[in-house]
């Protein structure tokens, strides 16, 4: 007989074996770039609050505002009680920025992927996917019962050679694709899927939860293509820029009013706090009438790259690579130090031996900012 703390034990050696053991450390954001952790003052450079809202007096304004009217909770899923008026607010505003018909916000960005996909592929159907997808896309994609196929990843091409060969066998098919891929930090051929999607058949789906409010003039990727491009499914989240919680999909009404009748995730789950619902209204607000900030988190990431001789960054997110599991913990570490904080990314969440510091960069990251943490690299031998 083997206990359930024993299972848990042994399990965790292995991945402490491997270098792969993680732990929770208390993080204290208490400014817009400013961290605390052990007590030590930092500079954060891996945040995904790229435009800083979440520290915004006129966001946190709306919050407390919310709190005093409706109070804590919502109370229910939003189908019973739970649909505070502030969900119209947010999703009239969502679907305007994006430029779709409508949009529905769900608790949050995984709870959005796990159910839509399975609103519209079963097992009779097909799911294609770019490799390095989000890993609640594949969740999602599972439940659905479909068959799933991935590509290399940015790759329309062998998309397009998965297409011809499967196709045909299945009902309905999905192309789902990141539109800003969250740990490399490029742009979906998404105007090459969207051809591919009226070519074949297909219904394409875009994960844009980092390209809110730093691409496409804060509007995303899919609204960054020239000319646009129609994309079916235009998912988000409002926990990165809109520095808030929840997620949410942009899409036809008709498309918006299955979703709100059939994904599990949405009816079964309870509606979210007024106050972050106000959050992100504010936050939503801001971008659309100061999209200038909008630039800012691309422009820093840009200047960090051109000093360093790194190729010219799409977004903020910029990885460096550093092979293994350990050398990038050394590596954090060491910045750590000197007072900079840029977590290390290992399997399972990139792919082995491309372990990874991966730098963000915000609205309020300044040029000194910026110019000491280049100098740390250096000092560290890691540039
Ligand atoms: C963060 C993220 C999600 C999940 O969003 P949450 O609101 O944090 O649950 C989904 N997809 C991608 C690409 C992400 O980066």
């Amino acid at each position: 007989m083997t206990t359930i703390d024993e299972f848990a034990s042994t399990k965790l050696a292995s991945l402490e074996d491997k270098g792969l053991r993680r732990a929770l450390k208390g993080t204290d954001r208490y400014d817009d770039t400013a961290v605390r952790r052990n007590r030590r003052e930092m500079i954060s450079f891996c945040c995904n609050d790229y435009l800083n809202l979440s520290h915004h007096p006129d966001v946190i304004a709306a919050a407390h505002t919310a709190t005093d009217r409706y109070g804590t909770g919502s109370g229910g899923s939003r189908l019973i009680s739970g649909n505070t008026p502030l969900y119209e607010f947010l999703e009239s505003g969502l679907a305007a920025f994006k430029g779709t018909e409508a949009a529905l916000v769900f608790g949050s960005g995984y709870l959005t992927n796990i159910g839509v996909i399975p609103c519209f592929a079963g097992p009779e159907d097909l799911i294609i996917a770019d490799e390095l997808n989000h890993a609640c896309l594949f969740a999602g994609s599972r439940l659905s019962g479909a068959t799933m196929l991935t590509y290399k990843h940015g790759d329309a091409a062998a998309c397009e050679a998965l297409l011809q060969e499967h196709r045909a066998k299945a009902r309905h098919c999905l192309i789902i694709t990141d539109g800003l891929f969250s740990m490399d930090g490029d742009i979906a051929p998404i105007a090459a899927l969207s051809e591919l999607a009226h070519q074949f058949d297909a219904w394409l789906m875009v994960d844009d939860a980092h390209g809110l409010g730093t691409v496409g003039a804060g509007r995303g990727s899919v609204q960054a293509c020239q000319p646009p491009y129609r994309v079916a499914l235009q998912m988000g989240t409002l926990s990165k820029s809109a520095g808030a919680y929840g997620g949410y999909l942009c899409a036809s009404q008709a498309v918006i009013d299955l979703v709100t009748n059939r994904a599990r995730s949405f009816v079964y789950s309870t509606g979210l706090p007024p106050a972050t619902l106000a959050a992100a209204i504010a936050a939503i607000d801001i971008m659309a009438t100061e999209t200038e900030i909008c630039f800012v988190p691309l422009n820093n990431a840009a200047y960090f790259c051109d000093k360093l001789g790194l190729p010219t960054p799409e977004s903020p997110i910029v990885p460096l690579i550093v092979g293994d599991a350990d050398t990038v913990m050394t590596a954090s570490q060491g910045l750590e130090e000197r007072g900079f904080l840029v977590t290390g990314i290992r399997p399972p969440t990139v792919p082995e031996d491309t372990a990874r510091l991966r730098f963000t960069f915000t609205v309020e990251h300044s040029i000194d900012d910026i110019d000491r943490l280049i100098d740390a690299l250096r000092d560290m031998k890691l540039v």
